[in-house]
């Protein structure tokens, strides 16, 4: 189906082998066609700017690589952000709500409860399954007026000068524009080009990843537990679905992974709990080595990066994604900000606004996972002892706990038009 629509929408190869050919021009190049470049690359076509989006992955590719059995939660802002660029229609119909958080440590009488209706009507956000995800935002992208994918296409190098920046590609050719932007995710090769250096470190956890089917209705409720070998989320699908996200100590989980699947469910069973009934795996089991990663420098001469090739961090809370959607609708406001102004969105100045705009959340937001990801991920029994009064503490402090949960739908802050669901160029 996925070849289908891709083929019928004309999507595939109709501008890659003229871009390889010759030298192409855009208003901006983006390098990583993935969740956040992709979302990039609507809203700024929608505002009127020439995208050229270049990625090492053919799409139909990447849709199929793409099903490892993640889903992702999407907070209530991104949701807000993805409908004004006309992707979620594409996953309505598919994603679960989250209305209620329930946050405990393992064997402790103390937890946390985020309940909805205490902030308002709406949900804290949605689950999404990626695959789903990245199918809207294709099947969007290739109905862009202004996009043209190259793909796929292996990048060769970056040169940028004080007026412009050029990307070559590996097949020959080169894509030209006053701004490229590196939203190539972790491993970031452009970041690497623009002589941007990342600061790594590993927490020493893999994290496992499936669906589970089971007996009993979730209610649309998240519960996060802090296990002694890393956090274990169980997340809300739409039917009697969840997701899980086990993250495990990489000396121990190779081990699990390899366990038959009648095993695998018995070790899973005992972190998850019999509340929902018996459980079944429902898709595929992946794992993925946790790190943080983030960019010095959010931005170079001609260049911005986003999404994780700007911060990619442990998914403990489930951010990753929504922060580099928020990259993406702040860098695109402040691109048509700026051609409002007259200046090329390239430059400098234009550059500095964006990079200082996004530079608190970010932070903040690296700083938070990674030190409840530390906090957590030990088995020291005076801290044990802290983080449960800090888990009583949150959930008796009313306004505290409603700081927490803004936080979590995304709406805290100086947010980007498009994250408040306006349309960019209201
Ligand atoms: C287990 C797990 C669970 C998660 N759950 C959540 C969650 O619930 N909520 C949330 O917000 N976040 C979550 N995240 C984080 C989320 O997965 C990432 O933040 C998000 O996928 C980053 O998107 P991206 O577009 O920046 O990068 P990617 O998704 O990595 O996309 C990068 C794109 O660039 C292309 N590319 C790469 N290199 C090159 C190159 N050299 N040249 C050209 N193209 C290139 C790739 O083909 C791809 O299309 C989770 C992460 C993990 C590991």
């Amino acid at each position: 189906m996925v070849y289908r629509t891709l083929t019928r929408l004309g999507f595939e190869g109709s501008t890659a082998p003229m871009a390889r050919k010759t030298a192409a021009h855009a208003d901006v190049v983006i390098v990583g066609g993935g969740l956040v470049g992709g979302a990039l690359a609507i809203a700024l076509s929608d505002a009127g700017f020439d995208v050229a989006v270049v990625d090492r992955v053919s799409p139909e590719r990447a849709l199929r690589a793409q099903h490892d059995g993640r889903a992702f939660a999407i907070a209530l802002s991104s949701k807000r952000a993805l409908t004004a660029i006309g992707v979620w229609k594409y996953v309505q119909s598919s994603a679960a709500p989250i209305r209620d958080i329930r946050v405990c440590e393992a064997g402790s009488p103390f937890h946390l409860h985020y309940d909805h209706r205490e902030v308002g009507d709406e949900p804290f956000g949605f689950m999404v399954e990626a695959q789903r995800l990245r199918h809207a935002i294709v099947t969007r992208m290739s109905r862009a007026k202004r996009v043209r994918l190259i793909a796929p296409a292996p990048v060769d190098g970056l040169e940028t000068t004080e007026s412009g920046a050029r990307v070559t590609l590996a097949g020959g050719g080169s894509v030209a524009a006053p701004l490229v932007v590196g939203a190539d995710g972790r491993n970031s090769q452009m970041r690497a080009l623009a002589g941007i250096r990342a600061v790594t470190w590993s927490y020493g956890q893999t994290a496992i990843v499936c669906t589970v089917a089971h007996a009993r209705a979730h209610e649309f409720a998240a519960h996060e537990r802090f296990l002694p070998g890393g956090p274990f989320a169980i997340l809300p699908l739409k039917g009697r679905r969840s997701s899980i996200v086990w993250a495990e100590r990489n000396d121990l989980a190779p081990a699990l992974l390899a366990l038959e699947e009648r095993d695998f469910l018995r070790e899973l069973g005992r972190r998850f709990g019999d509340f929902l009934g018996t459980l079944k795996l429902a898709g595929p089991v992946s794992s993925f080595p946790l790190s943080l990663r983030f960019a010095e420098r959010a931005t170079a001469r001609r260049f911005a990066l986003v999404g994780d090739a700007n911060h990619a961090i442990h998914p403990i809370a489930g951010q990753g994604l929504n922060m580099g959607f928020r990259d993406a609708a702040a860098l695109a406001e402040v691109l048509l900000d700026a051609r409002r102004l007259g200046l090329e969105g390239g430059e400098a100045s234009v550059l500095d606004r964006y990079a200082s705009w996004r530079r608190f959340d970010n932070t903040l937001m690296m700083a938070a996972t990674d030190g409840l990801t530390r906090l957590f991920s030990n088995g020291n029994r005076p801290l044990r002892f802290v983080r449960n009064l800090g888990l009583a503490a949150v959930n008796g402090l009313a306004p505290l706990k409603g700081v927490f949960m803004r936080h979590a739908m995304g709406t805290l802050g100086t947010l980007p038009k498009l994250m408040q669901g306006q349309d960019l160029r209201a």
